[in-house]
């Protein structure tokens, strides 16, 4: 059972919603199978009185029925015997994410939107290309963190996403792309990316989880080169996620002076911009041939002149990190304080970067007619409630 040592809080500027971390009956008091480890998959077995050695047993197929098969019927699993499937399916449920809205851009990306039992929406993006696929999934439902530029960060509601909502992103998506059972050749989803809605480092418990089901050879079996974890600059994690997950780094650097940083990314005023870069420097793992990757968003006038360049790279070298600059147009939202940088004034940022040897590429932004463009992502359903209140003021 859950108590409330258990709830997780998550900090931040609003008092987010905690939800509890493991298995929880759902209101038809039958348990989600789906996120729980092979250890805690046995626990639920055994919990619902099945004998030991059976329950050791029977964890390990179901296991490999729900991660490596995405099985999400009992009745489908030939190996476990015919008489024991109703004693299964009354106990347990092996879950999806609801999906409330599918669309897809004129460029092929493709978005969803998510809805948990308890009505919270998330969404999650994924993105083709020629010689892979991308799956940006999301953390939490909103974020607590604010930046100024960012969409996802003007919700007001936040919570924590569970394991089961976290990994269930990536199984829809295998669902949606028919790759089951699992494959190591010719996948189309073959990237995830955490850069969804989300501070992932806020909800590590509930990531380090999801992603060590999604990298497992048995199941899923995604290569943590293939993952990539993004922060804000959540720096007493960073050693953590490095020790836990393992996981490619990328950093919302966005600014290279506290002023503008402090502005744009807040949580620059409680880590600053050097002990970020030293937990990065700190990063286990990271060579020249597995660099982290520093995201900066280009905002006119804001953070984008030459010497803004000039600094990135002084900061770079400083820390003498194997790093890879990545400039991303700024995506603008209705209401956002900002413009994008013209494209001259990216291109020479760019070059300067460039010019001392750290590859700065510009991100070609995806998906930006469906809102499913980095930092767009905020639920139809708060879209929506926002024009019913609006509503509800006009007939006031
Ligand atoms: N919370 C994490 C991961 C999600 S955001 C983080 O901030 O790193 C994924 C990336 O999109 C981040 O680099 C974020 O700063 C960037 N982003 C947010 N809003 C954006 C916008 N409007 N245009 C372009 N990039 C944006
Ligand atoms: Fe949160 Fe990342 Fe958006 Fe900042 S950029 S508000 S940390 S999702």
């Amino acid at each position: 059972m859950q108590t409330a040592a258990n709830l997780m809080p998550i900090p931040g500027h609003i008092d987010p919603v905690p939800v509890p971390r493991s298995f929880v009956p759902r209101s038809d008091g039958r348990i989600d199978l789906l996120g729980l480890s092979l250890a805690d998959l046995r626990m639920a077995l055994e919990t619902s009185q099945l004998e030991e050695k059976q329950a050791k047993l029977r964890a390990k197929q179901l296991w490999h029925w729900i991660y490596n098969r995405g099985a999400t019927e009992f009745s489908a699993m030939t190996d476990i015997s015919k008489t024991m499937h109703p004693w299964l399916e009354q106990r347990f449920v092996i879950s999806r994410p609801n999906v409330v809205e599918a669309q897809v851009s004129t460029d092929g990306t493709r978005k969803w939107l998510l809805r948990s039992d308890d009505a919270q929406d998330y969404e999650m993006v994924f993105i083709p290309d020629a010689d892979r696929g991308t799956l940006c999934v999301s953390s939490q439902v909103g974020c607590t963190l604010n930046c100024t530029f960012c969409h996802t960060g003007t919700m007001r509601l936040v919570r924590n996403l569970t394991p089961a909502e976290i990994v269930g992103q990536v199984m829809l998506a295998r669902d949606s792309l028919g790759e089951w059972p699992s494959q190591p050749e010719g996948r189309m989803l073959t990237n995830i990316v955490m850069m969804g809605m989300g501070e992932p480092l806020y909800n590590f418990e509930n990531v380090r989880d999801a992603l060590k089901l999604v990298m497992d050879g048995a199941g899923l079996a995604l290569s943590r080169r293939r993952i990539t974890l993004s922060t804000s600059g959540v720096v007493p994690m960073m050693a953590r996620a490095g020790a836990e997950i393992g996981v490619n780094l990328a950093v919302s650097l966005h600014a290279v002076t506290k002023e503008v940083r402090d502005e744009i990314v807040p949580l620059n005023r409680k880590y600053g911009i050097e002990e970020l870069l030293q937990a990065c420097a700190d990063y286990p793992g990271t060579n020249n041939a597995r660099r982290i990757t520093f995201e900066y968003v280009m905002l006119k006038d804001k953070n984008d002149s030459d010497a803004d360049a000039h600094e990135l790279v002084r900061l770079l070298r400083k820390y003498e990190l194997p790093a890879k600059v990545n400039l991303i147009p700024f995506n603008p939202w209705p209401g956002a304080a900002y413009e994008c940088s013209t494209p001259e004034r990216i291109k020479s940022f760019s070059s300067i970067v460039f010019g001392a040897g750290i590859s700065a590429p510009v991100r070609t932004p995806r998906g930006r007619d469906i809102d499913a463009a980095c930092g767009q992502l905020k639920t139809a359903s708060e879209k929506k409630s926002r024009a019913q209140l609006d509503r509800e003021a006009a007939l006031a």
